[in-house]
């Protein structure tokens, strides 16, 4: 049992031991062929699970196929709306939001099941295709420091870690801060909302310089009157973004949406 707690650790790089194999398990592809050897006696342990109803699966991190089948998914980016006032440059949706979206959402955000975090970023990152050298800079929407506290983490940020996990672009995590905190905007119109939000988001001082003339992608666990989304818009685009586009895990309709 000692060994192969050793091994293990070896094998996220945290072991000291200084043995030269487990050294070379560390890194490289011989520790990606000694993962893969140890796969079958730890799925032996913990067999794979569907993230959302915990029936067998073949593979960790993954959805059933009948829970995938519940998953909605759009057709295209979403082009903003000059006529209604909208600067951001596309939305970029993984799912639309629906019962099965929701309640990956509500067990992700409120049921403490922050192990969803890699496949719902992984969604999102999915549906990110750039063409240009230059990665974009992901930023998460951000949460006001006493929210924080409460919920132990930012879901936005989480979902960030994994877009850039998947090579989508350059994390930024601590891009935009909320200097104030606003009360839950669920059941108001999207007007008021806009209005509790203005002034409420901005760049981080000292971030101004790295997201000048860059382009961004926000990201954001839910969509929906885009009155929060609004607001790092255009803070993003006041400290001289090139330009931003929004990303997030599920696009509802109804602005009355609330998770
Ligand atoms: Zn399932």
């Amino acid at each position: 049992m000692e060994a192969m707690a050793l091994h293990l650790a070896c094998l996220r790089g945290m072991c000291k031991c200084g043995k030269l194999a487990h050294a070379m398990a560390s890194r490289g592809s011989f520790g990606k062929e000694i993962i893969e050897g140890l796969k079958p006696a730890f799925n032996l342990v913990y067999p794979p699970r569907c993230a959302s109803c915990g029936c067998s699966i073949a593979e960790h991190g993954a959805l059933c196929s009948d829970c995938w089948g519940e998953l909605e998914f759009p057709g295209t980016v979403e082009k903003s709306d000059a006529s209604t006032g909208e600067r951001h440059a596309g939305i970029i949706a993984a799912t639309l939001y629906n019962d099965m979206s929701r309640s990956l959402l509500l067990k992700f955000k409120h049921g403490g099941k922050l192990s969803l975090a890699p496949i719902l970023g992984r969604m999102i990152a999915s549906r990110i295709h750039d063409e240009e050298d230059e990665l974009p800079l992901i930023i998460p929407v951000p949460l006001h420091r006493t929210r924080i506290w409460q919920r132990g983490f930012n879901q936005s940020a989480m979902l960030a870690r994994e877009v850039v996990k998947a090579g989508r672009g350059e994390l930024l995590v601590d891009g935009l801060v909320r200097i104030k905190r606003t009360r839950s905007l669920g059941d108001l119109p999207s007007a008021t909302r806009h209005e509790i939000l203005m002034g409420a988001i901005a760049v981080r001082k000292g971030a101004h310089d790295v997201v000048k003339e860059r382009s961004v992608i926000l990201i954001d666990d839910v969509l929906t009157s885009g009155a929060t989304s609004t607001a790092c818009v255009d803070a993003l685009l006041y400290a001289g973004a090139d330009n931003v586009r929004i990303a997030c895990f599920a696009r509802a309709a109804r602005a009355s949406t609330r998770i």
